[in-house]
């Protein structure tokens, strides 16, 4: 019997939800063990029944379920606690739900700052009251969904891989537990390293193209040694699948996606540490928190002062 699949999306940008459409051939292996019975990119199933009849949201029973996105709202976090009542086994998948994701660097701003911000403080804008009737209230701060119910696997990235993704669902379905690499994006690049940058070199604008692009990765000296701002020391592996990370393949340093080595780490304590030991300087850096906490603000970026 096919297993039953609900997914929800919260605070996020839908690119997971194309991951999981991108999937590509091993979708039509998946698909006759799979029953969707839930997932609003791809179909209509009302959360409060199909004409509305129902006064208060619910999602169906299921055995697994997916939630992309962080919770932002009132609405997210009720839904994420429906979820996990319904479901035996919970996938926060993608940096947003996982970590917060990029919704979460709102999270140095007090949610007064964003209304503000947004409705009365933006250049483009006739200023105006922040709407509300009808709308969930903001919570304080955008939250991991782990941070608000129990999450049975998180998988990071922005967004996660297609095969991520497969490999996690079929270990699911055989009932053998799937770990996450705990490897850093720096011990699958093939660059060359001498572990020092250039004389005298300062970081440089990211746009900036590396020295190398087109050449074999391995006679490629390390982007961070070329005094770009690569996060491969401090992000988790994966988005290579096991081979070479996904942006280093394409000649870009790493943003940071996959998100911190482990929950507890500091990827700005990380970082500064690796640009330091080279010998580049991470002052150079303006906003320092925001940069390394990019993907990963659920718990580690807090509103500084009042801004407009
Ligand atoms: S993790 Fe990235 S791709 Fe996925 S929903 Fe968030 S912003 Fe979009
Ligand atoms: S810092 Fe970037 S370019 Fe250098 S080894 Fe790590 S991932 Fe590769
Ligand atoms: S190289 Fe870094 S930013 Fe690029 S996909 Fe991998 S983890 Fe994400």
């Amino acid at each position: 019997m096919a297993v039953k699949v609900a997914q929800e999306w919260f605070a996020i940008c839908g690119g997971c939800e194309v991951t999981i459409l991108d999937v590509g051939e091993p979708l039509l292996d998946l698909l006759p063990e799979l029953e969707f019975v839930h997932m609003p990119v791809i179909m209509d199933n009302k959360i409060f029944g199909q004409t509305g009849e129902k006064s208060k949201a619910e999602l169906p029973e299921a055995e697994v379920g997916i939630i992309t996105g962080g919770i932002r709202n009132e609405e997210n976090r009720f839904l994420a606690e429906e979820m996990r009542s319904k479901v035996n086994f919970l996938i926060a998948m993608g940096s947003c739900a996982a970590y917060g994701g990029i919704p979460a660097l709102a999270n140095q701003f007090s949610t007064e700052d964003v209304y503000k911000r947004v409705y009365q403080g933006n250049s483009t804008t006739d200023p105006g009251p922040t709407p509300n009737e009808g709308l969930p209230a903001l919570l304080d701060r955008v939250y991991a969904v782990d941070e608000v119910v129990k999450v049975d696997l998180n998988l990071p990235g922005c967004p996660t891989t297609p095969d991520m993704f497969v490999a996690a669902v079929m270990h699911l379905l055989k009932g053998t537990p799937f770990a996450l690499e705990n490897k850093s994006v720096c011990d699958h690049c093939p660059t060359i390293r001498e572990k020092k940058a250039g004389a005298g070199m300062s970081l440089k604008r990211p746009l900036e193209p590396v020295e190398g692009v087109g050449e074999e990765l391995s006679k490629v000296r390390c982007f961070m040694e070329q005094g770009f701002l690569c996060q491969g020391p401090a992000t988790r592996a994966g988005c290579g699948d096991g081979g070479t990370p996904r942006c280093i393949d394409a000649y870009m340093p790493c943003r940071g996606c996959f998100g911190p080595l482990s929950h507890t780490a500091n990827p700005m304590v990380d970082m500064m540490g690796a640009l330091s030991t080279i010998g580049l300087n991470p002052r150079d850096i303006p906003d320092r928190a925001a940069q390394f906490n990019r993907f990963a603000g659920s718990g580690r970026l807090r509103p500084k002062r009042s801004r407009r």
